[in-house]
Parts: C-alpha cells; sequence; structure tokens
C-alpha cells in the first residue's frame, strides 16, 4: 500500500471560527486582496477585522465561476494594489478563483502556461501569495484542495489549474457563515460535498486517510443534508454539513472522484447549471451503472462492498443493500428538488459528444473501473430524464 495525503497548512473549524483570520492574516501580509462572491455583510466584517488588526484590505468580486480572464484581472489588480496575501470568503468560486490569483501573484508566466488541457501544463515554479480560505457554502471543499477550476467560455470547457502549490496557508470553516444560505443553494451544495464523499470512498485511489473522512462525512451528510435544506438556522445541521464539506474536499484531494465528477467537467462547461445540483442529478445512475458493470466484471471489487457500506451510512440501517443507496439518493434528489439534466437544455442530441470529454476527464480515473462509451451514455441519458422520487425500479 502506498499514498500521500496533502491538504491545507492549517485548519480552523468551529462557529465563530471567522473572528481569527484577522491575526492570522497579520502574521501573512499588509495588504490583502479578499476575493469574494456575493457576501454582504459578512465581507464588510472580516474587512473592518483586518483593519482593525493592521491588514489594508482591497476587494475583488467573483459573480458567477471564475473564468482565465477574470483571475488575469485579479492577478493585474493585486499587482497594481501591491497586495501580499490573499484572502477568499466565499462558495468554491470565490476560493477556486483567489486560489489561481494568488498562485500567479507570485509566479512571472502567463496563465495559459500552466493551465491543463488548454494551455502548455508546466508545473508553478515556486508557491503563491499566503492565501487564506473562507468558505461560506458547504459544499466543494475547495478550502483544502489543490486544483482551481476555471471556465473558458469562448471554448465551452472548464479547465483546473494544479499544483501543490494551491493548497491554502490557512482553511477556517464557519458553520455560522452558512446559516442564511437559501436552500435551493444548500441543496446543490450540500449534495456535491455528498457526491465527491462516496466518489472518493469507492474510489480506486482511496486509501486509509481519506476513508476516515468518508466514513464519518457519509452518514453525518445523510443526516444533516435534509434538516440543513428544511431548516436553515439549524446549527446543528448547518454544523454537520459543514464538516462533511470539508471531509469531501480532504478525500477528494487525496484520492480522487469517479464517473459523476468526469460528467460534470464538460457538461459545467456547457450549462448554467450549479456544479453540484448537475453531480446529484446524476449521481443514482451513476451508481446504478457502476454496480451493474462491477458485478458483470469485477465481482470481487472491494467496490461492491464499499457500495453497500455508503447504502448503510445514508440510511443509518445494518443491512441496507447497496441498492439502496440508489434508492435513497433518488429520493433525496426529488425532496430537495433537483431537476433532471434536461432541465438545464442538455438533449440526447448532445450525448454522443459528452462522452468522449467524460472519458478522458482527469476526475473520471477515480472511478472504481472504467466504464464502456456504451454505460457512459446510459449514465447521462438516465440523467437527462430522472426519475419518479424514490421509484424501484422492477429489475432491481
Ligand atoms: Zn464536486
Amino acid at each position: 500500500m502506498n499514498f500521500e495525503f496533502a491538504t491545507a497548512t492549517r485548519i480552523v473549524f468551529g462557529e465563530g471560527a471567522v473572528r481569527q483570520v484577522a491575526p492570522a492574516a497579520r502574521q501573512m501580509g499588509r495588504r490583502a486582496l479578499i476575493v469574494t462572491g456575493m457576501t454582504g455583510a459578512k465581507s464588510e466584517l472580516l474587512c473592518s477585522d483586518l483593519s482593525a488588526a493592521g491588514v489594508s484590505p482591497c476587494t475583488f468580486a467573483v459573480e458567477g465561476e471564475p473564468t482565465l480572464d477574470l483571475v488575469r484581472r485579479g492577478v493585474e489588480f493585486a499587482r497594481r494594489e501591491q497586495c501580499d496575501a490573499v484572502i477568499a470568503l466565499g462558495g468554491g468560486s470565490a476560493i477556486d478563483g483567489g486560489k489561481a490569483i494568488a498562485a500567479l501573484l507570485n509566479n512571472s508566466g502567463e496563465l495559459m502556461d500552466y493551465l491543463e488541457v488548454v494551455g502548455k501544463g508546466n508545473p508553478l515554479q515556486t508557491a503563491g501569495a499566503p492565501f487564506i480560505a473562507i468558505p461560506t457554502t458547504a459544499g466543494t471543499g475547495a478550502e483544502v484542495t489543490r486544483n482551481a477550476v476555471l471556465g473558458v467560455p469562448e471554448r465551452q470547457v472548464k479547465v483546473s489549474l494544479r499544483s501543490p502549490f494551491l493548497l491554502p496557508r490557512l482553511a477556517v470553516v464557519d458553520p455560522e457563515l452558512t446559516l442564511d444560505l437559501p436552500p435551493a443553494v444548500t441543496a446543490s451544495t450540500g449534495l456535491d460535498a455528498l457526491t465527491q464523499l462516496i466518489e472518493a470512498y469507492v474510489s480506486v485511489r482511496a486509501n486509509p486517510v481519506t476513508d476516515g473522512f468518508c466514513t464519518q462525512g457519509i452518514p453525518l451528510a445523510g443526516r444533516s443534508l435534509r434538516r440543513a435544506f428544511h431548516q436553515g438556522n439549524d446549527a446543528e445541521a448547518r454544523r454537520g454539513m459543514s464538516l462533511a464539506a470539508l471531509f469531501s474536499g480532504l478525500a477528494l484531494a487525496n484520492a480522487g472522484l469517479g464517473v459523476v465528477h468526469g460528467f460534470a467537467a464538460p457538461l459545467g462547461g456547457r450549462l448554467h447549471a450549479p456544479h453540484g445540483a448537475i453531480c446529484a442529478a446524476i449521481l443514482p445512475y451513476a451508481i446504478e451503472i457502476n454496480l451493474r458493470a462491477l458485478r458483470a466484471r469485477a465481482p470481487q471489487s472491494n467496490a461492491l462492498r464499499r457500495y453497500q457500506e455508503v447504502a448503510c451510512m445514508l440510511t443509518g440501517r445494518d443491512h441496507a443493500s447497496a441498492e439502496d443507496a440508489i434508492v435513497w439518493t433518488r429520493q433525496i434528489c426529488g425532496e430537495l428538488d433537483i431537476p433532471p439534466l434536461k432541465v438545464y437544455g442538455v438533449t440526447a442530441q448532445d450525448v454522443p459528444n459528452l462522452i468522449p470529454a467524460a472519458a478522458k476527464a482527469s476526475s473520471m480515473k477515480g472511478n472504481p473501473l472504467a466504464l464502456t462509451p456504451g454505460e457512459l451514455q446510459e449514465v447521462l441519458t438516465r440523467s437527462l430524464e430522472g426519475s419518479d422520487k424514490g421509484r424501484v425500479m422492477s429489475d432491481e
């Protein structure tokens, strides 16, 4: 057994933890670029904390998912303002934008030099500016991952800037920052975290360290997600989801993902849909078709036992079958108003084009076995249409 595990230098978790950012930032720089999403009052409070601690803030807003152009503008702005540290406060978009800006601030090349797929894919030469990540959603786990997902609108793709240098110097996870998330955002981000935990747990690259995070995180998300969705101010449910999201990032950054995220990469480049909603719409069918393919071609794979464990963790029952994971994920998509992919405009005609792109996506490498083009097509076609809430197929 060989594995490695890398994460943010320091992780601080807890209600009110955001107040620890300013004293920590003071040790990293004097002028901080604050990369924000739609965070309003939260960023005002952070900026006043920073000013009081002797760190002068200047803000840069990321609206929607970050693009190459946005990162270039952010780097220019940060250089002009002579920023020596970067703090991102927001969802996965703000954090990924902030990560990329911090990295480029200290590397002299062009962004394209360092990008996979569309660029030269050169490694970053040196550590970026000190970077602090503060998630305000409970979903992506981007505060502890080493890649930044960036959109290239003219090519309708999303690509990653990837380097160990992208790991934040400090990740501050404060569940109180998520109390006011609207239900739709709670649903899509929370289901992204759950998908990441399940995919990392059955990944061919799973290791004992990531297994620990997944076996803690999956039941936590299973218990907390409905409550956080229906009762947004439930502090315990929000704490559970913040922890589950953090664990999902710790796991995926070190164990990889699978077919759901393999499809999320090319779909995300084409659709205006939340990443987590795309993942959630695919998840039940990915489990179903992975199970069928494993039984047919890899009956000894321990992913079969792992899917059964996932079902037990989600349902809270000791004797759940692997199929119960399909039923449970379908039901929660129904309850949390996750639409089938056709709602975002994907049609059956788009499917053939998406198969090769998904097959070569980096996330696909963790899938418990290689799916055939026909199986990939089936996963996507079923996700377009969705199904009745919790319907159990008669042939299962
Ligand atoms: Zn994801």
